[in-house]
This record gives C-alpha cells, sequence and structure tokens, in this order.
C-alpha cells in the first residue's frame, strides 16, 4: 500500500486555510536568503505558493551572498522586532563566513517556524515544544493521519542528525513509541529493523532498506532524497518493498509536502503573538 503524502498535505492545508481565515489578522512569513542558490529559490518558490493556498503572506528579502554576519544578525533582530512578521525563517545552507549556529539563535524562538533555535529544540526535548521542526512533525503528522499507530509500537530510525533522526526519535517517544536509533556506524542494522513495526529511513543512501530486512505488513516513512542522473530516489528499495508494505513514495511522501508543516508552525506563531498581546 503507498502512503500518498500529497493527499494528507493537501487536506491538511485545507483545513489550515480555514483556521486562518478565523483569526483576526493574516498571518505573515518572511524567508531570509543569501545569494542566488537555484536549490534555494526553489524551495522558497514552494513556500511561497503554499502560504499563497492557505492565506499566509509572504516576504522574501533576498540578500548578497558577501553580507556580513553582523548586516544579517542586525536584519534578523529588526524582524523580531517586527509585529508585522509572524514567522522568520533563515534559508540554509548559509555561506563560509557565515556562523549558522549563531544566526539561528539569533532568530526569536516565538517566530522561529523552522524549529531549529535552541530554546525550541529544549522545549521538544520536554515534549512541550510549540513550534517543531518541520519534517520530523511532518512525518509524525503522516503516520496519524495515515492511522498507523506509533504509541507501543517498536519504530526503527535509520539516521540521527540533528534535523530529521534525533528530534524525530524525540517525537516518537513522546507519542509513547519504543524508539531504536540506527545510523552509519550501527553493526546489522537488519537485526533491528527485522523486528520493526515501523521503519522510518532519513540516510540519503539509495536502496539501503531491501526487503529482506523487514517483516510483511511493516510501514515505511522514506524521508531520504538523493538525486542520481536526474532521477530522485529514496532510501528503500520501492519496487520490491512495495508489495507488502504501507510505504511512502519518494518523490509523493515526504520532500516538498513538509512545507504543510511551515506554514501550520506559521500559524502556530500567529497564534502565539496573538495570545501574547492579551498577556
Ligand atoms: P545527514 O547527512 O545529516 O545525516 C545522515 C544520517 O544517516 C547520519 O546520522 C548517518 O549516520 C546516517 N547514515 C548515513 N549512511 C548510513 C548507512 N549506510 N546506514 C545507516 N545510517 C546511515 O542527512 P539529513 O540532513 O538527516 O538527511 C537525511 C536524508 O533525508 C537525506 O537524503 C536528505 O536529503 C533527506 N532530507 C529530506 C528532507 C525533506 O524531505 N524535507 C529534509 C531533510 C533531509
Amino acid at each position: 500500500m503507498i502512503i500518498d503524502g500529497k493527499y494528507v498535505a493537501n487536506n491538511i492545508l485545507s483545513k489550515l486555510q480555514k483556521e486562518i481565515e478565523k483569526l483576526s489578522i493574516k498571518p505573515k512569513l518572511c524567508v531570509i536568503l543569501m545569494g542566488e542558490n537555484p536549490t534555494s529559490l526553489s524551495y522558497i518558490k514552494q513556500k511561497e505558493r503554499s502560504a499563497k493556498v492557505v492565506g499566509i503572506d509572504f516576504e522574501l528579502r533576498q540578500l548578497s551572498i558577501n553580507t556580513t554576519e553582523k548586516d544579517l544578525i542586525h536584519l534578523i533582530h529588526s524582524i523580531n522586532n517586527d509585529s508585522t512578521i509572524h514567522g522568520l525563517i533563515v534559508q540554509l545552507p548559509l555561506p563560509a563566513h557565515i556562523n549558522t549556529h549563531a544566526i539561528i539563535e539569533a532568530i526569536n524562538p516565538k517566530k522561529d517556524v523552522d524549529g531549529f533555535t535552541s530554546e525550541n529544540i529544549g522545549k521538544l526535548f520536554l515534549g512541550t515544544a510549540n513550534l517543531i521542526s518541520c519534517t520530523p512533525k511532518w512525518v509524525i503528522k503522516l503516520l496519524q493521519e495515515s492511522h498507523v499507530p506509533i504509541y507501543g509500537k517498536h519504530i526503527v530510525v535509520i539516521g540521527k542528525s540533528n534535523i530529521v533522526g534525533k528530534p524525530l526519535s524525540l517525537l516518537l517517544m513522546n507519542e509513547g513509541g519504543t524508539v531504536t536509533v540506527c545510523h552509519k556506524d550501527t553493526q546489522d542494522i537488519e537485526v533491528f529493523t527485522k523486528h520493526a513495526d515501523i521503519v522510518i529511513l532519513a540516510a540519503g543512501c539509495p536502496w539501503l532498506l531491501k526487503k529482506n530486512m523487514v517483516r510483511p505488513g511493516v510501514t515505511i516513512i522514506d524521508v531520504g532524497f538523493t538525486v542520481i542522473d536526474g532521477k530522485i530516489h529514496g532510501d528503500a528499495d520501492f519496487e520490491a518493498l512495495e508489495p507488502f508494505s504501507s510505504i511512502t513514495p519518494v518523490p509523493g511522501g515526504v520532500g516538498p509536502m513538509t512545507v504543510a508543516m511551515l506554514m501550520e508552525n506559521t500559524y502556530i506563531a500567529t497564534t502565539i503573538y496573538l495570545s501574547s498581546l492579551s498577556e
């Protein structure tokens, strides 16, 4: 069975559009981009399109690739203090002369719709986060909306990066899952995947998960995204696994659909702003 991320994302966006209509103000999302990286520009276009669909104002602040860290931080502070902007993203990757960590930490955590600041990551650890980073949040949403239970299940996450594997493992634990995290130094990954109810792939290694490594009926969420000869590949051997599992296709499962969570986070940031007005 194929888990259709596009269908779930469209449902979420249309529900969100109705919630946004009920707000007393129009949410606004701002993206800062340094330079003209075409991949970053295409991600930003997706964000702009989704924002338009749900009724979020969108602004791109494009800076020269040579902008100094000081000037970038100055811009972030001015957006932090701009009450008409509710969500802020600094598009990554940043050029080598910029300290990415310092830039992320300059963002007001209440506007941090990527969920990357240490305050929001700390809250994720405690299970109290409002603004959770989009890819891990999407995986949880996709499982929930596809009626795949997490509570009490054994979930194997392959990949332990700060942006996908680690936050995802915490979220799954917060939802009552029993989580095993595998990574590039794990010996015999199949020892773990063979006993899994759900396998989540976030390694960036095409054909990593093969049919003989899982049991029939397993759910597979493939976050992997690798381009080979112009074709996009996930981390699963999709053709071999699809007949006897529930699996997300690549593309069409995770990928660009995570942008739906960015819109939800912008909505949440706007409600945080509105409740601060009544404090
Ligand atoms: P990363 O390179 O930071 O981390 C990869 C992780 O996979 C590491 O923890 C590493 O130990 C593990 N790994 C690498 N090779 C492995 C192997 N052979 N066996 C087991 N584990 C292995 O990558 P990332 O940023 O976490 O992204 C992972 C994948 O997810 C990439 O393909 C990336 O393009 C994709 N991604 C997709 C989205 C999205 O869909 N929105 C977002 C982020 C990342």
